[in-house]
């Protein structure tokens, strides 16, 4: 059996699978209790409490990146809108274990209608329910075998923090899940474990417990019972092509030393780490709304400016690249308090929110300016005139912050770049969302992800338009979208006039593996041949086409 699926954290994993059934019961519709509301209440509270309090404990004990995602589920557990939703529907006569149910079902929604980032937290909120519905049951949680004889594929619908904190390399050969995508837990934990992992793959829980697989975390394959030949062919050159990656340090460059600062796009402190390891030059995307997504009141303005020099303070001498917050649609902050809004979207978010509430801008623009670095960079995310782009402009001059850019992730802003770029210092090109508004297409949601595709044509033209307004204006134009993480795509968009490509610091080695291997005017041949073609399909392999070094290094 052969399955197929999203690769998210590149390599070749096999072993026996371990296949994780959640099955705690749904409790019954309309189930009552006979004892006092109050007592009802508060069995449901220390449920509540105690599940809180475990994810905490794991988190303590795990360190690092789950820390924090573990921290964040324990404060989702006790979030007060659930709880009062809870206190509510007890009142209602609803049982305490239904109250948790259907409350996490209203919270549940709210998260997974924003897409995006938070819209993958929506399994672990599935995964905090399960949690204190067992303990109201008095039911045990399924969980991981805690010592196997050798690392297994661990197979599932969806993984949540708490599934995944504690395991390490040597119990997981891969992780393979059904739902997911790139930005979910499972994606996030295995690309910081090093574990490669396919999300996305229909049919996968169906896989029989125990028999071999082999998951291929690049291309998406997911192998059932493989032939033993297969596998040690697959694993040796899965070996060779991370000596090759490994091989290329130091600055991005191509062949010919045309320079291509090679960037990391980072959401915490915790992330920083991984940023200087991965040797990035410097930061291309901070996106600053990630430090504050689970506080109810506007970080202060220490705190924040805390954030950015710790930032600063890890690339001497690279660049930062700060964006003002991005609340709304798929990233929604709870101190800007977004309206009910038919299409989220394509309501107020981005620059539009930042603007309606003067002093969380005015307290992060003053964060920023208080760091006093010439390193730092401040950019306004979702700008789609030049009016937006002076405005910011002018409100960031005028607290002295040296050096103003915007990014362009809306096709106006594209089609118009030579004018948004009068104002700026700079420009940074999102991917994500341009391709999401380019072709009108969510990006999170699964049956429009061929538009997504930023390979599309129509995404590499108007990439091409603003490289060129930027050029001509002799200012530069950073790619921060997922697009410049794809080692091909790279090369592509470096020559279509990028001039910093920025990345989740994973995907740094082979970008800069990738872009070593090719001269510019390679680069500048596999642009043009992507742009003649009218398919994404046809863009990649034309593209591909002048870009021979990426198969010698197995990309
Ligand atoms: C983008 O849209 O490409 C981008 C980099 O911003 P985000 O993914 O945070 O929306
Ligand atoms: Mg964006």
């Amino acid at each position: 059996m052969n399955l197929r699926g999203v690769g998210v954290s590149p390599g070749i994993g096999h072993g026996p699978a371990y296949v994780l059934t959640v099955s705690v019961p749904e409790p019954p519709e309309g189930a009552t209790y006979t004892g006092e509301a109050d007592e009802e209440k508060e069995r449901a509270m220390a449920a509540l409490t105690r599940v809180a309090g475990e994810l905490e404990a794991r988190g303590n004990q795990a360190g690092g990146e789950a820390e924090e995602i573990l921290k964040a589920q324990a404060l989702m557990a006790e979030d007060p809108g659930l709880v009062v939703k809870v206190r509510t529907l007890i009142d209602r006569g609803l049982a305490a274990p239904r109250a948790v149910f259907e409350a996490f079902i209203k919270y549940r929604d709210v998260l997974a209608g924003s897409g995006g980032y938070l819209g993958e937290r929506a399994a672990d909120l599935d995964d905090i329910r399960n949690r204190v519905i067992a303990l109201l049951y008095g039911v045990a949680m399924p969980g991981l075998p805690a010592a196997a004889a050798e690392p297994y594929v661990l197979v599932a619908r969806d993984l949540a923090p708490a599934d995944t904190a504690l395991l390490s390399r040597a119990q997981v050969a891969a992780f393979v899940t059904e739902e997911g995508g790139p930005t979910s837990h499972t994606a996030i934990v295995a690309r910081a474990m090093g574990v490669p992992a396919v999300v996305a793959c229909p049919g996968a829980t169906g896989i029989p417990p125990g028999v071999r697989v082999m998951a291929d975390g690049t291309s998406g394959d997911v192998r059932v019972e493989p032939a033993e030949s297969d596998v040690a062919e697959a694993v040796g050159a899965d070996t060779a092509r991370q000596a090759a990656i490994a091989s290329a340090r130091g600055p991005g460059r191509t062949a010919d030393g045309h320079p291509v600062p090679l960037l990391a796009n980072v959401g915490g402190p915790s992330e920083l780490d991984a940023a200087v390891a991965a040797e990035a030059e410097g930061i291309g995307l901070y996106r600053t709304e990630f430090l504050f997504l689970d506080r109810a009141e506007p970080p202060s303005v220490e705190d924040q400016a805390r954030a950015y020099r710790a930032a600063v303070a890890a690339f001497p001498g690279g660049k930062v690249v700060v964006r003002t917050l991005d609340g709304g649609a798929d990233k929604p902050l709870a101190f800007l308090p977004t309206p009910a809004e038919p299409n989220p979207a394509l309501g107020e978010r981005g620059l539009r929110r930042f603007r309606r509430f003067p002093a969380v801008m005015e307290e992060q623009l003053s964060a920023l300016a208080a760091v006093g670095s010439e390193d730092l960079q401040v950019m306004a995310p979702m700008v789609a005139t030049a009016e937006e782009a002076g405005w910011f402009a002018r409100e960031c001059r005028a607290r002295g912050l040296p050096s103003v850019g915007v990014m362009i992730e809306i096709p106006s802003a594209a089609l118009r770049a030579r004018d948004l770029l009068v104002p700026v210092d700079f420009v940074s090109i999102g991917t994500n969302d341009l391709a999401q508004y380019a072709f009108a297409a969510d990006r999170q949601l699964g049956v429009v992800s061929a538009l997504q595709d930023p390979w599309q044509p129509a995404l590499l033209d108007l990439v091409a338009m603003a490289a060129s307004a930027a050029s001509e204006a002799g200012k530069p134009c950073g790619i921060c979208g997922e697009s410049a993480a794809d080692p091909a795509l790279a090369c592509v968009l470096v020559g279509l006039g990028a001039s910093t490509l920025s990345m989740g610091a994973g995907a740094l080695p082979a970008v800069r593996a990738g872009l070593a291997a090719h001269t510019l005017a390679q680069c500048r041949m596999a642009a043009d041949a992507a742009r003649a073609r009218t398919t994404a399909a046809e863009a990649r392999a034309a593209a591909r086409v002048h870009l021979p070094g990426l198969g010698r290094l197995g990309l």
